[in-house]
């Protein structure tokens, strides 16, 4: 934790600001905790998450869930980027609990260093696997503040990427 503070000390410096006022002399060690909240999906675990199943037979529909509010970070800027996300599958012997499907983007794929285009996927892989669904569509819509705030500067822009398999399977 202290060796972390010290970093974010040094990351302070690199914006040529003198730090010499009391509120962020305790920057450092706000900054530590809120990355430990944003980075914590890696403490999640989403096979425990889903867990939750009820067993149907002969379900020949879908299921989906729209509008799943999410923050995550990218990776290549260390910049946050926030959005909603979409999931409809195609069960197979079992579905799971609504909430799941909300924990699953909120607490253990959103709070990571990533980019938007492997998190929709990796939703989806957690969805065909752990629920051995016939098919899975994910949709991600999401804002980049690294796109908003700093080179295009395009805060209008949104980026949505769209990931499916087995019966879903579109391109
Ligand atoms: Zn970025």
């Amino acid at each position: 934790m202290k060796k972390t503070a010290n970093n974010v000390q040094s990351l302070i410096k690199l914006c040529d600001h003198p730090m010499v006022t009391e509120r962020l002399l305790k920057s450092s060690e706000r900054i530590t905790r809120a990355y430990a909240e944003l980075f914590s999906g890696y403490q999640k675990n989403a096979q425990e998450v889903l867990n939750d199943v009820v067993h149907v037979k002969n379900y020949q529909g879908t299921i989906k869930m729209e509008k799943i509010h999410f923050y995550s970070m990218c990776e290549h800027h260390f910049l946050p980027f926030l959005g909603t996300c979409s999931i409809e599958y195609q069960p197979n012997e079992i579905i799971t609990g609504l909430g799941k499907l909300v924990r699953l983007v909120k607490d253990v794929h959103g709070p990571r260093l990533q980019i938007q285009e492997i998190m929709t996927k990796d939703i989806c892989d957690d969805i065909m696997n752990i629920l051995k669904a016939k098919g899975c569509r994910v949709v991600t819509r999401a804002t980049h503040l690294c796109v908003c705030s700093r080179g295009p500067q395009d805060d209008l822009s949104e980026t949505v990427c769209v990931y499916s398999a087995g019966s879903l399977l579109t391109l």
